[in-house]
């Protein structure tokens, strides 16, 4: 290699004025007048970004930003996803404009936000499910709600099951998704969906809170739904409407008249008594929470069910979310498309137009679209079917992926750029279990992370817990328990880890261990030394090498490396090599000439300055 030969004119410099960095045992970067950050208004931020993709849209080195995030109490690696939260705040301490990207990709058209004119929103109905333990009574509530209408109704029609139908009450309509059961709507929220607004929590009076019941809570709690409990069957011999709202209190949903914010209604669904109140109940909590759309826009939905028929092809029924959906409109839906060649409500009518908040049965789909595929109406058939066809192949893409487990080991650092949270689905043998667990991991105590219990049962892990799992991003722990063949299956195939422990102290040694361990070392980036390039020389197979002299502290082989050209870093990377005359050395120190290339980058120009520093953990 040639012989580093320092530029005549630059030879005898005055060494750079930058020397505060030797100064005291400080690891604070020294303020060079010269080294300006450049100047980031605008910080856009995209869903899902990490810590380090954060810190190059604002032009700043990751180390000082996960600096900040510290400073914040927010633990955060580089690789890390950040919250769109604390990115705000991060952007507000560098004094930046904060924006949300603006998705203008089409085949992302569910995360599309269109913003309505104020005046074109109208109220749109409640959409409700109702759920409970079995034999308590959902099916019987449904029943009766719909039978109730249509004998009200004119028509006097059959309701047909199309999966939702709507109940008129005070001129007010109310939607009803009419599959009651769990794991569709675990399913539906799993893929994203969030369709129902309000959950109606059946309780029989004579049977009390069931372990259905408290799944049903935690699917709504974790869903963020308003949950508006029915005390059903109180026409029965020993029903206690109490005693449930006693034990429902303890699971934290106070009734309203306890002074709490969870609405009770004592009903008998077989009876038809405290129907109306329900309904009543339900149109306050509406009207509390305003539920509004845009009728004037085109379409947008979700798929509550879809089937092949063998008369009429695929047939799905979609709740319409927001806009008009109209007859003759193409439409993408999940990976496929169509055009509405027919449209049905509830009674059976062929209709024109589904307003907001209404369910439809339609036909003139291309294919069998899956419960809460999302849906939207575009302009012609072209539009749609490219659409279809690119989320064809990005599901293709994505199902064909290495699928990233959840497990307790990689769990944090899949967490957002925040305060980490472990949740926990627990399933044990007998209660006694669940309680000794909660009561010791309640005491386990990490800095900077918290545990957070999705749900608790008693008996084997069923597909239920894996779907929750998968929707809450949380890790399964059994104690005792079984886990039947198809469920592990189910679990590996959403990519859930269940772990089962005999006795509860080692799962509490491995989930403290783990959040110890997955904890992110607190480091700090140390500047280490300057050098300021002075010649270069550009030699094939090599690439660019520089010609140095150390102005500052001491160069060395493994630092990083941060290139600065009028005050602005212009690359960050780190040294492939660094010589002294011919020979490789692993430090050079201030005064003296080094050769320096960098690793992958050879746009380096005399006049530069290359910042080192190492991180070290503290
Ligand atoms: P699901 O499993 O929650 O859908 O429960 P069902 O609606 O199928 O009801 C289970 C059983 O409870 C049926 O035999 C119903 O007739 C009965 N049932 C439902 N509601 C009431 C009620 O209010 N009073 C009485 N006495 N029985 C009811």
């Amino acid at each position: 290699m040639a012989k580093y030969v320092p530029n005549k004119r630059n030879k005898n410099r005055k060494p750079n004025q930058n020397s505060n960095l030797n100064k005291s045992n400080n690891n604070k970067r020294a303020s060079k007048p010269k080294v300006k950050e450049p100047v980031v208004k605008e910080v856009v931020f995209v869903k899902g970004m990490t810590v380090s993709d954060l810190a190059t849209a604002m032009r700043k080195p990751v180390a000082e930003i996960i600096k900040k995030l510290m400073f914040m109490r927010i633990m955060a690696s580089q690789t890390q996803e950040i919250s769109r939260e604390n990115a705000e705040l991060l952007a507000m301490e560098y004094g930046c404009e904060f924006k949300d990207e603006v998705i203008t990709d089409v085949t992302r058209f569910e995360e599309m936000e269109i913003e309505d004119d104020p005046k074109d929103l109208v109220e749109r109905p409640a959409v409700v499910t109702i759920m409970g333990h079995v034999d308590h009574g959902k099916t019987t509530l449904l029943d009766n709600i719909r039978n109730s209408r249509v004998v009200a109704s004119e028509a006097g029609g059959i309701t047909q099951h199309i999966g939702a139908y709507q109940v008129i009450r005070n001129d007010k309509a109310i939607t009803f998704i009419d599959t009651p059961g769990h794991a569709a709507f675990t399913e539906m929220r799993a893929r994203g969906a969030r369709i129902t607004d309000i959950v109606v929590l059946v309780v029989a009076a004579d049977d009390g809170v069931m372990p259905q019941t408290r799944e049903a809570i935690d699917h709504a709690r974790a869903s963020k739904c308003s949950i508006i409990v029915a005390v059903n069957k109180i026409d029965k011999v020993g029903a206690n409407p109490d005693r449930v709202k006693q034990e429902l209190a303890d699971l934290g949903l106070l009734p309203d008249d306890w002074g709490g914010e969870t609405p009770f209604c004592n009903i008998s669904a077989l009876k038809g008594t405290g129907i109306d109140e329900l309904l009543d109940t339900i149109q306050l909590v509406s009207e509390m929470a305003e539920f509004k759309a845009n009728p004037k826009r085109d379409a947008d939905g979700t798929v509550i069910e879809a089937k092949l028929d063998k008369g009429r092809g695929p047939v799905a029924t979609i709740l319409v979310n927001n806009g008009t959906l109209r007859t003759s409109d193409y439409f993408a839906v999940g990976s496929t498309y169509g055009k509405v060649r027919k449209m049905t409500n509830d009674l059976g009518e062929v209709i024109e137009e589904a307003i907001p908040g209404s369910a439809v049965e339609i036909i003139g789909l291309s294919d069998v679209p899956q419960a809460g595929d999302p849906f939207k109406v575009f302009k012609d058939e072209k539009t749609v079917r490219d659409i279809a066809e690119q989320r064809a192949n990005k599901e293709f893409d994505a199902q064909h992926q290495d699928k990233q487990t959840l497990t307790l080991e990689e769990f944090f650092k899949q967490q957002e750029g925040n305060l980490k949270q472990l949740q926990l689905i627990i399933k044990a043998d007998v209660q006694g279990s669940i309680e000794a667990f909660i009561g010791s991991i309640n005491k386990i105590n990490v800095e900077g992370a918290t545990i957070d219990i999705v749900r608790t049962g008693v008996g084997a892990v069923t597909d239920t817990d894996v779907l929750l799992a998968e929707a809450s991003q949380a890790v399964i722990i059994g104690f005792g328990v079984g886990i039947p063949a198809s469920v592990r299956d189910l679990a590996s195939e959403k990519g859930i880890e269940i772990r089962t422990y005999r006795v509860i102290y080692e799962a509490l040694d491995d989930i403290e261990a783990a959040m110890k361990g997955m904890l992110d070392p607190e480091f700090e980036e140390k500047v280490i030394g300057e050098v300021e390039v002075r010649e270069t020389y550009s030699v094939s197979r090599i690439g660019t090498i520089a010609g140095c002299m150390v102005t500052n502290g001491v160069a060395q082989r493994d630092a990083m490396v941060k290139l600065v050209r009028n005050g602005i870093v212009i690359h960050e990377g780190k040294i492939s090599s660094l010589k002294r005359f011919k020979d490789d050395v692993k430090e050079v120190r201030q005064g003296f000439e080094c050769g320096i290339t960098l690793d992958g980058y050879n746009d380096i120009k005399i006049g530069d300055v290359l910042e080192l520093s190492t991180m070290k953990e503290v």
